[in-house]
């Protein structure tokens, strides 16, 4: 069978590169970011709107469209790109990272993984070919292995376990696909256990896949621990596929991972806090909602060039925020996602103009991330929220 993917590399700067990854639906300039569209919808934009801020690629959830509406319902309305009119290339997750986080009584045995439905409760069962199976009527141009997730950090028994699994499943993904036109990828796993992430990689370059996830990264590790792991693994990883790193999306992470060799990114980080009142800015991030921006004439951020910043001022976002209005959501994840975008541009330029360490250094001289505590303290708000919604 002809390859489904295209992956060249143009341009290196220390293990950081810039390259092309072609699909059937068109060609993506890594590294890239994905935004999710977790039912099949990027919130509050619509698809014409994100490709205008600069997304070339788009990730959906398969733990969301397998509940509703439905892999049926998908294959006949023929499938994502159809029926969100993005024309562009998309990824499917493989379900398993929002049933282990949002599922009730998760159930796992190496045949497959019970779980209770968020929605209504019902009862549904995903095996590594049935994610395949509704991954294929969902019809990405790449899909995912299903793979078990362990909460991170975890003891080396317990990674050990869920890698033994992980691998057994990546086989059965392989052996199950159908489709001719989608690319599978298998996850590296191991948690922060180098030796198992060895195993893991080994085991799946024998089964053969066209790139890698790398998965059990941006889980709860502290980010000197993330950011080792992703070094250690730049020199494991094949150097000519597709290396996509699950989970990550805030600006400091994105720029070591890249520096890391990583090609491919999807987070909600960017829209969830765009929602949330928290806008990017050079600087770091800001809390619109503080009195501070209640006068503020100027946009919040003036060097952005988001439609947002060229027509309307941080004071008019403030009121909007404080007032819950709808209006507010787009403003805001026009801005956020706007900002991660041109960070990727300016970072593949930097690439090829041979400066991306000088370039990484004066970004992050100037941008001070959420601290550890806040970034901890945040994750537990929404999983709290998570659980009110849950029961
Ligand atoms: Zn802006």
């Amino acid at each position: 069978m002809a390859d489904v993917l295209k992956f060249s590399i143009e341009a290196t700067a220390g293990a950081a590169r810039v390259g092309t990854l072609t699909t059937p639906h068109g060609e993506v300039t890594t590294p890239a970011f994905m935004p999710v569209a977790t039912q099949a919808s990027v919130k509050a934009l619509t698809g014409d709107e994100v490709g205008a801020l600069g997304a070339e690629m788009l990730l959906a959830n398969t733990y969301h469209l397998l509940l509703r509406p439905g892999p049926d319902v998908m294959r006949q309305l023929g499938g994502l790109h159809r029926f969100m009119r993005w024309p562009g290339p998309m990824l499917t997750d493989s379900g398993g990272y929002q049933i282990y986080s949002l599922g009730h009584r998760v159930d796992i045995t190496d045949e497959s993984v019970t779980f209770r439905s968020h929605l209504d409760g019902s009862r549904h069962v995903l095996s590594p070919e049935r994610a395949v199976a509704v991954q294929e009527a969902l019809g990405a141009d790449i899909i995912m292995a299903l793979d078990h997730l362990t909460p991170q950090p975890a003891a080396y028994a317990e990674d050990e376990a869920a890698l033994t699994r992980t691998l057994a499943w990546a086989a059965r993904c392989r052996d199950a696909k159908r489709r001719g036109d989608q690319a599978l990828f298998g996850i590296v796993q191991g948690g922060l256990h180098l030796d198992l992430r060895e195993r893991s990689l080994k085991a799946l370059e024998d089964i053969g896949f066209p790139g890698y996830g790398i998965g059990g990264l941006s889980v709860g590790e502290s980010k000197a621990d993330m950011y080792g792991m992703l070094a250690r693994l730049h020199d494991l990883l094949p150097q000519q596929k597709p290396r996509y790193l699950m989970g990550v999306g805030s600006p400091e992470d994105l720029l070591e991972a890249i520096d890391n060799g990583v090609d491919l990114f999807d987070c909600v980080l960017p829209t969830r806090l765009a929602r949330h009142g928290a806008l990017f800015t050079p600087t770091g991030r800001v809390n619109i909602r503080k009195a501070a921006y209640r006068t503020q004439e100027s946009p919040v951020d003036p060097t952005c060039d988001c439609p947002t910043c060229a027509h309307y001022s941080a004071a008019y976002l403030h009121h909007l925020c404080r007032s819950g209005e709808l209006l507010y959501h787009r403003l805001a994840t026009l801005h956020n996602l706007r900002f991660i975008f041109r960070l990727l541009d300016d970072a593949r330029t930097a690439i090829r103009e041979q400066r991306f360490a000088t370039f990484k250094e004066e970004f992050l001289a100037q941008y001070t991330p959420a601290s550890e505590e806040v970034r901890v303290e945040q994750r537990r708000k929404w999983q709290a929220r998570r659980e009110v919604r849950k029961n």
